[in-house]
């Protein structure tokens, strides 16, 4: 039996990264770009005005104060969108909308709420320094500037800055199709509940909006017989994915045949049993470097397993570098007893109280109880070496989802 942390390198020194492929902007976001992105051009592409106001020579207006106010002539309206047609010369001004380009021989723009226009033309009632309330040409970004890099996570920002730039596709990591396959005589699938005797199939559908959460294309390859045969063809037609998951038939059962039949299609098993529980039958194997992972089947145990090890296998193979949840100090609400030897993944929920972080367990916590799951927002990770865990101990938590209330800071929600 080797270790998580045994485990995790093994699995994670045996993925490399899929191709890329050309995607629009938008389906781009969240994921990683495989390109470097230069600017074609300067962002914003022309000298503009940061104001409505007038566009002016700073040194017509030298001295100019409330109750001193400079006349300039108006020569020119211009508005956003509108380009200029004349030069301000000595003892002009333009009229000038936010984002309209600033006219030749204008070098500073004085807002519309420090002036006052009649008919003997406009008022201005204070001095401007040069450059003011004028956004350059590349002030942004400068032509051939290198404004995103290879490797990025493509967020909303780098989503406008791309269209800024005018670029309406880019290389991203292709998304791997990840293979489901269930295992289990006693299976049936969403639409027999209630059958008598039979269980719901819930590990295809937890597990395909695990992979779809991570940036994977579930390929369902439904529920495989408690038998050789069928579980070779459900194994053989998943062949045609990326990474393949099964779930169940690993432990030490009669119809425990997963391990077998992976082996019999050439899948070699790199390691199987990993100190941890829930878990611990987990088996992972490879085929042509393709992964294969055979996670066991209680409900709970194929979720936490897809946690700790294909998620971050599907985000390395799709170019992420932060391939793990985040994970926190917080102090334990209750004792927790274990067994020595194994690593403990404990549903837990985590919430913020005064100036602690506190965590409590989501009650019971048997692999069968996907409530567990359902409660959670975390999950305490308890070392092997330890037997027991005393209430008010700092505890490591892994943060699953951002529904712990850690932004409701008072005194930015108050009004
Ligand atoms: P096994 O490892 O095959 O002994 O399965 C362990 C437990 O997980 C059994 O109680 C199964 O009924 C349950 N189980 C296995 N596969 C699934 C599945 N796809 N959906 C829900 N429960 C499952
Ligand atoms: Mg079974």
């Amino acid at each position: 039996m080797i270790t998580v942390k045994e485990a995790l390198n093994h699995i994670l020194s045996s993925i490399s990264s899929l191709g890329f492929e050309k995607v629009d902007i938008l389906s781009a976001l969240g994921r990683i770009i495989g390109e470097d992105v230069y600017a074609p051009r300067n962002i914003p592409p022309r000298d503009n005005s940061a104001m409505d106001g007038y566009a002016l020579k700073s040194k017509d207006i030298t001295g100019a104060g409330p109750d001193n106010p400079v006349i300039l002539n108006v020569i020119e309206d211009i508005p956003a969108g509108y380009t200029p047609q004349k030069t301000v010369g000595s003892g002009e001004a333009a009229r000038i909308m936010t984002g309209a380009p600033v006219p030749e021989g204008a070098d500073a723009v004085v807002m519309v709420e420090e002036t006052k226009s009649d008919d003997a033309g406009v008022r201005i009632y204070a001095e401007a320094a040069e450059g003011q309330n004028i956004r350059y040409a590349g002030e942004d970004v400068r032509d051939g500037d290198l404004v995103i890099r290879a490797g990025t996570l493509l967020r909303p920002a780098e989503t406008g800055m791309l269209s800024a730039l005018g670029c309406s596709f880019v290389r991203v990591y292709q998304k791997p199709m990840v293979a489901l396959i269930a295992t289990g005589d006693e299976l049936i699938g969403i639409d027999g509940a209630g059958s008598p005797g039979k269980i719901v199939n819930s590990n295809s559908y937890s597990l395909a909006a695990q992979v779809m959460e991570c940036g994977g294309i579930p390929l369902q390859i439904g529920i495989a017989k408690d038998n050789r045969d069928d579980l070779t063809a459900k194994f053989r037609d998943a062949l045609r994915a990326d990474i393949i998951v099964s779930s169940a038939g690993v432990s030490v059962g009669d119809y425990d045949f997963v391990k077998d039949v992976m082996e019999d299609i050439g899948i070699k098993i790199e390691f199987w049993q990993v100190a941890e529980r829930p878990g611990k039958p987990m088996t992972f194997g490879t085929r042509e470097g393709k992964p294969v992972f055979g996670l066991p089947g209680n409900p709970v145990s194929s979720m936490i397993t897809f946690e700790q090890y294909v998620r971050p296998a599907i985000l390395k193979m799709t170019g992420h570098k932060d391939i793990f949840r985040k994970i926190i100090r917080a102090k334990l609400a209750e004792d927790i007893k274990k067994k020595k030897g194994l690593r403990y993944f404990i549903r837990g929920r985590v919430r913020n109280q005064g100036e602690s972080v506190i965590v409590e367990t989501t009650g019971e916590q048997g692999s069968g109880i996907l409530k567990s799951m359902v409660l959670a927002n975390c999950i305490i990770i308890i070392p092997e070496d330890m037997d027991f865990v005393r209430a008010g101990s700092e505890v490591m938590v892994q943060i699953l989802d951002n529904s712990q209330d850690f932004t409701k800071d008072p005194e930015y929600l108050s009004d």
